[in-house]
Parts: structure tokens; C-alpha cells; sequence
């Protein structure tokens, strides 16, 4: 059994509430349980508890054993000087506060219903794909739905620190932002710090000045990366070098490490090189890109802003002077989904709450269930649990689920765990 069980147990009132007393027989009666602390310091704050005929407000702190209170040296702590109520799975000690006096003590032994105990261990004994594997089908659609909804809040407001973050660093300048939010997203999960790394010594300002010479865009980005430094033998890459060098001496430019970006285990067409390629290519006819999402009245027309192809030297090639069989490296519907979902969405979700704007967050919202469904191993999980997602709304709030709660198992912080634990 865990401590937080225990919070759990107290925060819901889901034990035996008769006839409670503390172990020296003094009645106990729970006018408020208090405000849950997740944070250092005792467990429940303000608590109001009638104990032997006298009401105490103050603090309670919570153990599996009594004696934990002395293993975490509460005993010198002035944090705990003011609880109240000392409530412990069993006692195995007396507790005393740092002034010497003794802590009541109630024991939650004996008072938890056996159901309910039962589904615990199970929660925490499980070594299915999730906790509640066996016992998810029977939690309410309602709640289910219900949860999801909050969960993918929760996911879109945990992608928005980072844009707070690089909205503070780049002095409140929301295009900037929405332009390193992009590079991040083209770099996928194995060149995400690259791509990052090259939008922020590659500002926005320089490259708009370059917008109608796509090639010296295309200089800028691999310049800038760190991969014109070879002696190229074919003639595009030999021109992107001349005019990265022209262009990186006028703006003072310090290029990336090549050995930054990764290749292995990826396909060909998913080379750095290939999606630098790409991302040129969407700089290039990117100007005001922030404000055309913003404007933009459908998915269709959100999709268009990402239609990008590369310099034809990409046609035929992955990597510079390697020659492949032709194919096009346009950006492919799936990886524009991908780039809506996990850049431009955030975006405008952390947009619209900035700005104190209805419109950027419905159309975050609407974005999300208008997106298929993501392709990945999670997905694949939940769906052979019965569970269909039928747009990226629903698919992201599932990946929320499982890797921030089911992974941790933090089923007692789930509805559906609270559902199932009922
Ligand atoms: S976190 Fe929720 S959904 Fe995940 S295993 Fe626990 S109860 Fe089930």
C-alpha cells in the first residue's frame, strides 16, 4: 500500500466513518478533512477536526506507519508543529510534535471496505498495458469523456510552457515564437533540439529579408546547420555553400555542429537533410505565417500554409551528391497533421489564452477534431482495449492518459480509477 492511498481514502472520506477515535479511545469527529497539499509539508492543511469534546483547526499528516513520522525527522521540523491529527494505516509508535506533545493518532486499519482495498492491490499489483486493464470496459462512458476532455487540456497547457518559455526569451515576439514552436515540430522526436537549436541563431528577421531568393533561404537554414562545410561535387550544394559563406560573414552567423543531427534508425525520407530541405521551403512562403493560421476559416485552408515543396535538387536526392531515385519530398499529409497537432494547435490554445481571445482557442479545438488519429504504439494500445478514438482530440487526451497517469500509475488521481475504485 502506498501513503497516497491513504490521501485518497481521507480526501474522499472512503472509510469507516463510525465511531471513530484515536488510539487512546478520544472520539474523533471530521468537520472538514482539509485542503490536499501535494507540495512539501503536511498532508492536508486547514483542517477543522473535533477531537474529545475540544475542535482543532490545523494540519494532518499522513503514514502507512506511525514511526514514519520519525524516520522523516518530523519531530524537528516546525512545518509539523501544528498538526492535528496524525492519521496512519497502523501504529507502531507514539508521535510527538517538536514542542513534546503527543500527536492523537487515528488508525485507518480495519476501516477500509474490503472491495475497495481489494481493487487497490489489484490497481497496484498489475502488470497489464495498464493498471486497470480488467476494469476499464466497466468505468462510464460519461466519465470516461468527461476525463479525456480534461486531459487534453492538460496536454495542450503542458506544450504551452515551453512556447511561454521561448515567448519570454525572444521579448514577446509571438511570430518568433510561432516560427522555433514550428522548427521543433519538424525535427520530430530525434532532431526536435537541432531544429530548435537552428531557429534561435537563425532569427526570423534575417531570413525575411531573403524570402524572395528561395535559394538563399535554403543557404541560411543548411549554412546554419553546419552542413555546407564539405567540398560538395554537385553544383546546388556548391552554390548553397558560396552563399551561406556571403551571407553568414554579413549577419556575424556561427553554424550548429553537423554531428548534432541524427540520421540513424531514420528512413531516408526522413533525413535531417530532407526536412531541412522542407523547411526551407515553408520559410520561404511563410511570412506572417502566425497571422495566415490565425485567419485561416478551415482545416483545408490551415493544411494549404504547409503545401510546401523543396529546391528540385530534392527530387533526386536525401542527402547532398548522393543521387536517389526520383520521389517527391513535398510534405506529405501525415506530416502536416503531424505539425498541426503537436506545433500549431499549442499555439493557438496558448494564443487565444494570452491574448484573452475565444476564437485562436475554438480553433485549436476545432483543429484537433477535424486531425485523424495519430499512428503510434499507444493508440494501437488503447484501441485493442476497445477503446476508438475517432480524431486527434481524443487520441492526444489518450496519450495524455497513458504516459502522464497509467504509465505512473496514478490511478487514484484518475476518474476512471475513481470510477472503478467505487
Ligand atoms: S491511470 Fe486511470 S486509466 Fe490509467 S490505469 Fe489507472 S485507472 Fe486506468
Amino acid at each position: 500500500m502506498r501513503e497516497s492511498f491513504l490521501h485518497y481514502l481521507w480526501r474522499t472520506r472512503r472509510f469507516d466513518l463510525r465511531e471513530l477515535q484515536t488510539t487512546l479511545q478520544q472520539p474523533i469527529q471530521i468537520l472538514y478533512p482539509g485542503e490536499y497539499n501535494t507540495d512539501s509539508g503536511p498532508d492536508f492543511f486547514n483542517a477543522r477536526i473535533n477531537i474529545d469534546g475540544t475542535l482543532w483547526a490545523g494540519n494532518v499528516e499522513m503514514h502507512i506507519m506511525s514511526s514514519e513520522w520519525m524516520a522523516h525527522n518530523h519531530q524537528h521540523d516546525p512545518a509539523y508543529g501544528s498538526v492535528i491529527l496524525h492519521v496512519v494505516f497502523q501504529e507502531d509508535l507514539p508521535v510527538f510534535r517538536p514542542d513534546g506533545s503527543r500527536i492523537p493518532c487515528l488508525t485507518l486499519k480495519g476501516r477500509i471496505p474490503e472491495t475497495l482495498l481489494g481493487t487497490y492491490e489489484q490497481l497496484e499489483s498489475s502488470s497489464s498495458w495498464i493498471p486497470c486493464e480488467a476494469a476499464f470496459s466497466t468505468a462510464p462512458e460519461i466519465i470516461k469523456q468527461q476525463w479525456l476532455d480534461r486531459l487534453l487540456i492538460e496536454r495542450l497547457e503542458e506544450k504551452t510552457k515551453w512556447i511561454s518559455h521561448t515567448l519570454q526569451q525572444c521579448g514577446n515576439h509571438w511570430e518568433e515564437a510561432f516560427y522555433q514552436s514550428l522548427a521543433r515540430c519538424f525535427g520530430l522526436k530525434i532532431n526536435t533540439e537541432p531544429f530548435e537549436a537552428l531557429s534561435r541563431c537563425l532569427p526570423l528577421r534575417i531570413l525575411a529579408r531573403h524570402r524572395h531568393q528561395a535559394h538563399q533561404v535554403e543557404a541560411l537554414v543548411f549554412g546554419q546547420a553546419g552542413l555546407l562545410e564539405p567540398n560538395f561535387k554537385d553544383e546546388w550544394p556548391a552554390l548553397l555553400q558560396r552563399e551561406y559563406r556571403h551571407l553568414g560573414h554579413k549577419y556575424g552567423l556561427a553554424p550548429l555542429k553537423s554531428e548534432q543531427w541524427k540520421f540513424f534508425r531514420l528512413r531516408p525520407s526522413g533525413f535531417p537533410t530532407v526536412r531541412l530541405a522542407q523547411f526551407a521551403a515553408y520559410l520561404v512562403q511563410s511570412e506572417h505565417a502566425l497571422a495566415k493560421v490565425l485567419e485561416a476559416g478551415s482545416l483545408y485552408e490551415m493544411k494549404q500554409i504547409f503545401q510546401v515543396t523543396p529546391s528540385e535538387y530534392w527530387q533526386n536526392h536525401y542527402q547532398f551528391d548522393i543521387v536517389s531515385a526520383p520521389l517527391s519530398k513535398s510534405l506529405n499529409t501525415a506530416f502536416i497533421d503531424i505539425l498541426l497537432v503537436n506545433g500549431v494547435a499549442p499555439f493557438l490554445f496558448h494564443y487565444g489564452k494570452q491574448k484573452g481571445l475565444d476564437r485562436p482557442q475554438q480553433q485549436a479545438f476545432a483543429l484537433l477534431e477535424n486531425l485523424k488519429v495519430e499512428k503510434n504504439k499507444v493508440i494501437d494500445g488503447w484501441k485493442s482495449l476497445g477503446c476508438q478514438p475517432s480524431n486527434a482530440y481524443q487520441s492526444q487526451a489518450l496519450i495524455q492518459l497513458k504516459t502522464r497517469y497509467c504509465n505512473a500509475r496514478r490511478c487514484l488521481e484518475c476518474a476512471i480509477g475513481n470510477a472503478i475504485l467505487k
